[in-house]
């Protein structure tokens, strides 16, 4: 760590700056939040610059900086736009014992502006020591988002507020109290006027003092089809303040990865025809956690309404009087049919679309064939590898076009995302020999978009791991 972060008392203290453009004028902006005395040189300073002199908000001086001008100032600024300029004015300033920033000019300045998200009195500056300032504008963004924009009215109404706060027991019920009160309480609070925080705050107290045992809940959040960017803000909310989680096979790594470090994760992952966890299990596993009073986060891939047995576990909890809330995710059909540049449904062909299991507990799927065979049709069949061949005997048997596309995505959004191009007569045994081991998703009634620009238009890492096998026929495995 070449700059060490601090935070600088300003009140009172003088920065100056040289310059009067562009350059100047953006420093300033910064500089005017804190409680400084600005003084900027500039011979020919812009309309903008003129006008905060006029509103008395710094003091401009109209000439070029001379000796002395730096003389018990904290810190300079040279924005002169100019090399030679602000090596001059630099080494004025340095000759009067001011630390120095050049802008734009890392290796010349003695320190650096960090990029700031300003919640005053909360603020958060992030340096990258010049290095990746796009990088450090990424963070910013971030934070900005994740911030509440009156947390710095919340945070300067809370302090006032510790002492009482105090008769909570030390611990969880204090953490969730101002939990309750940033997140909850507080901004609701606020929009309705800063004058609603303090009451608001008095009657949260209550609350929580009153609350001799934490209520339990349970969060049925999808987590998506496995890329960490397609979860929900609401999803990754939900894993940042869960207790125990309790995950099925398919979740990703780098989703539970989001997981609060306290929490207790819990994998009752489910092999499909293989070893797993009994529903009944998991929803006693469930409920348990909930009647502990612990936020329970039940993390489903894709969307949890989708094939999930999602209600034979809110069954469970209503009947234990636990509450609970069901946070929508992408399910893979959405993955899927994105990574092949299609669309599910499309003006003229089809107007419905089918989401189909393979399996299910009697064995292969039974669907009503007849229709899923007319032209045009589209199927989003899922945990269709093994059932295959059986789907497409039903298929043919009721006069589906043998030409009909259908298309595989295994792994869909994943690095290891691969497509599969045939047909319905092609199907098997190409599907059995493209040794799929992950998760895979099956379209019957969709082909890629012109497979090569559908391809040149993926994120780097939805690209497939497998190159395109370049072949003579319109089918090929990609
Ligand atoms: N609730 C999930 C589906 C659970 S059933 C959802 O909404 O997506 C499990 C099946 O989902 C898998 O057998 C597979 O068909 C499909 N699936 C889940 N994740 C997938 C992925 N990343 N790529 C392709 N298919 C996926």
């Amino acid at each position: 760590m070449n700059h060490f972060p601090i935070f600088l008392n300003t009140a009172g203290r003088r920065i100056v700056l040289s310059g009067g453009g562009d350059a100047a004028q953006a420093k300033l902006r910064l500089l005017m939040k804190t409680t400084a005395n600005l003084t900027v040189i500039a011979p020919d300073a812009d309309a903008q610059i003129k006008a905060w002199a006029n509103a008395g908000k710094l003091t401009l001086i109209e000439r070029t900086m001379e000796p002395g001008d730096t003389l018990c100032a904290a810190l300079f600024y040279a924005a002169d736009e100019d090399a030679a300029e602000d090596k001059r004015t630099a080494a004025i300033a340095h000759a009067d014992g001011a630390l120095v920033n050049i802008v734009d000019n890392l290796a010349d300045s003695q320190f650096i502006t960090p990029a700031i998200v300003d919640r005053d009195p909360v603020t958060i500056a992030i340096g990258t020591e010049g290095a990746a300032p796009v990088l450090a504008r990424a963070i910013k963004a971030d934070l900005e988002e994740k911030l509440p924009t009156g947390l710095g009215t919340l945070a300067a109404i809370g302090k006032a507020f510790r002492k009482a706060a105090d008769a909570l027991p030390f611990g969880r019920p204090r953490r969730d109290f101002w939990r309750d009160y940033y997140f909850n309480a507080g901004p609701r609070a606020m929009a309705d006027g800063v004058e609603a925080i303090q009451p608001a705050l008095d009657a949260l107290l209550s609350d929580h003092l009153m609350r001799d045992t934490r209520q339990g809940h349970v969060a049925f959040v999808g987590a998506g089809p496995g890329d960490p960017e397609l979860l929900t803000l609401k999803a990754r909310k939900a894993l940042d303040e869960a207790d125990v989680v309790i995950y099925d096979r398919l979740i990703s790594p780098e989703i539970l990865e989001l997981a609060r470090r306290e929490a207790t994760m819990i994998d009752v992952g489910k092999e499909a025809f293989g070893p797993s966890t009994p529903q009944d299990v998991i929803n006693a596993l469930i409920v348990e956690h909930g009647l502990k009073g612990a936020q329970v986060v039940r993390l489903k891939s894709g969307d949890a309404t989708v094939f999930g047995r999602l209600d034979e576990e809110i069954d469970a909890v209503t009947d234990a009087n636990i509450s609970w809330n069901i946070v929508p995710g992408i399910t893979s059909a959405s993955a899927a049919v994105a990574s092949i540049g299609q669309s599910l449904t499309k003006r003229g062909r089809n107007s419905s679309v089918r989401f189909l299991t393979g399996h299910d507990m009697k064995g292969f799927a039974d669907h009503d064939w007849k229709a899923l065979a007319q032209t045009g049709e589209v199927a989003a069949i899922y945990m269709g590898k093994k059932s295959a061949r059986f789907i497409q005997g039903r298929l043919l048997m009721h006069g589906i076009d043998p030409a009909t596309p259908v298309t595989v995505i295994e792994n869909a959004s994943r690095r290891d995302q691969r497509v599969l191009s045939t047909t319905v007569s092609d199907m098997e045994p190409t599907i059995s020999n493209a040794g799929l081991d992950g998760p895979a998703l099956t379209f019957i009634g969709l082909a890629p978009r012109a497979a090569q620009n559908a391809l040149s238009g993926l994120p780097p890492h939805t690209q497939p791991m497998h190159p395109v096998a370049q072949s003579d026929t319109a089918r090929k495995v990609l």
